[in-house]
């Protein structure tokens, strides 16, 4: 009794955070002392893998719940714009912005209540090909553009050996002057540099429906959708708490947080980004598995870039959703608020992003903005009257896009990834998929789904 006292003196002492129900609790979850204790379970992250492994687990209805999330706010990668002074749509994602299809889409279906509609995006493109600007029904007599999109579509049905996306683009040829559009393609698909990114995986992980329909709200965002669909776990988050190890060779699990204060827990789920573990920003004791360091060796999460432009006056062809800008931004995404502003959102990935990263953004605007004079002249330059600017891989708690397969990569590495460590910790997010659906929500919802299966038979 004595040595609990002294435990319970010591972790008040250090962090009057804890309620004292809640160090009682964490002293008390040995299972040789109390077998009928609530089982505790801590999960890392409150992006929407923590989210839902919360959530599936609280309908069980016996769990002690925490989710220990490092930054302010939850949704990880999952963040909309709350700024009506910049725009009067309510729907504006500065991370993930599309939910990609409507069939075994578990996102679609968390969406569907509040009428996704289909952007239709890549069906009305335009170009800007040697400085001018062309929609794609001007563009079936050029040779050149023909056969960049032909090496798109066998890029993405490619199963032979294994080389780099832009060492295939090289084997074809892909003309001097349209390279930008399949590098833009690449890239943005896959979240990862061409010259690192695997060829297998476009296959593999299914990146052409990354490209095909895209479903986006309207009159809400995706935020919002987190909120209401997660208000019952919202209370189990411990926001600002930034979890630096993990110390498991006991029947438990304690973990330690950036203020040293240590959470004890029987299960843990770690949702954090491939990129957290890849840096070894969480400490594990006794280190992590061999196989799981070789795995993340094989997988890759690069820079990216959101940009937003608010612009007041088109400079595109009409009805233009896509437009391939040739310059460093690549390709915008175009939609109109109600204010008759137009909103250009695009992303920039891998090593354009790592470049500009070293700006701020006024420089990246200002960078921008250039493209646009050479592409379009000064007054759509001009037109940019706003911006928003997010390098994703200056968040210190996500570090990068989404995670992609090195060449040489499988699948392989993302189940070794996956696996559980002596049915205690437990790895869920979007890096974990091995089911084709990496770096998408969907995706991130199914690791939640497995882990949560894998957690409630580890008992
Ligand atoms: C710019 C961008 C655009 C995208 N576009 C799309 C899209 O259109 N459609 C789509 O389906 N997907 C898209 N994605 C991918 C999608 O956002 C992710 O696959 C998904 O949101 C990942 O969810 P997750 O739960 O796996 O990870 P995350 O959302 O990254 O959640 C992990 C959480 O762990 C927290 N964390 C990290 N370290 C610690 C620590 N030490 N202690 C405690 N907490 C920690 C983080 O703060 C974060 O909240 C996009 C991603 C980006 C970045």
């Amino acid at each position: 009794m004595n040595s609990r006292r002294s435990f319970i003196k010591n972790i008040a002492f250090a962090l009057p955070a804890l309620s004292l129900a809640e160090i009682l609790l964490a002293s008390s979850c040995s299972k040789s002392a109390d077998k009928k204790h609530v089982k505790r379970i801590g999960i890392i992250g409150a992006g929407i893998s923590g989210l839902q492994v919360a959530y599936l687990l609280k309908l069980q209805n016996q769990f002690d719940l925490e989710i220990l999330e490092a930054s302010d706010n939850i949704g990880g990668r999952i963040q909309s714009l709350n700024n009506n002074q910049f725009s009067s749509a309510n729907n504006i994602e500065l991370g993930a912005q599309f939910a990609y299809g409507n069939t075994n889409n578990a996102w679609y279906d968390m969406i569907s209540k509040y009428n996704p509609i289909n952007t239709d995006a890549y069906k009305a493109k335009a170009y800007v090909i040697d400085e001018t600007i062309k929609s794609e029904s001007t563009l079936s007599s050029d040779a050149d553009f023909v056969k960049v999109n032909k090496i798109i579509n066998s890029t993405y049905g490619y199963a032979s050996n294994d080389v780099s996306i832009e060492q295939f683009m090289m084997n074809n040829n892909v003309p001097e002057r349209v390279k930008f559009i399949y590098q833009n393609n690449m890239e943005t698909c896959s979240g990862g540099s061409m010259d690192r990114v695997s060829l297998l995986m476009a296959n593999e992980e299914g990146l052409k429906n990354r490209q095909q329909d895209q479903y986006r709200l309207k009159n809400t965002n995706f935020t919002e959708v987190l909120t209401k669909q997660y208000s019952s776990v919202l209370t189990k988050v411990r926001n600002n708490t930034v979890v630096k190890e993990i110390e498991y060779s006991g029947d438990v699990v304690k973990v330690k947080d950036q203020n040293g204060l240590v959470r004890i827990y029987d299960k843990l789920i770690v949702t954090v980004p491939l990129s957290i573990l890849k840096d070894g920003d969480i400490k594990f004791s006794p280190e992590l598995p061999k196989a799981k360091h070789e795995a993340m060796e094989m997988l890759g999460m690069d820079a990216g870039i959101r940009v937003i432009l608010k612009v007041k006056t088109k400079f595109w062809p009409n009805d233009t959703t896509v437009l391939y800008s040739g310059g460093d931004a690549g390709i915008f995404n175009i939609e109109k608020d109600s204010d008759n502003n137009y909103l250009l959102s695009s992303m920039i990935v891998g090593k354009t992003a790592e470049k500009m990263n070293n700006r701020s953004e006024a420089n990246v605007l200002s960078d921008i903005q250039a493209d646009f004079t050479t592409a379009f002249g000064a007054d759509a330059a001009n037109s940019i009257v706003d911006s928003k600017v997010v390098f994703w891989s200056d968040m210190p708690y996500i570090k990068g896009t989404y995670s992609y397969q090195k060449v040489g990569g499988s699948m392989a590495n993302r189940e070794a990834l996956a696996k559980a460590i002596d049915q205690k910790i437990f790895f869920a997010g979007e890096a974990t998929n091995a089911k084709g659906n990496s770096g998408s929500i969907h995706g991130a919802l199914e690791t939640a789904s497995r882990v949560t299966d894998e957690v409630l038979g580890s008992f």
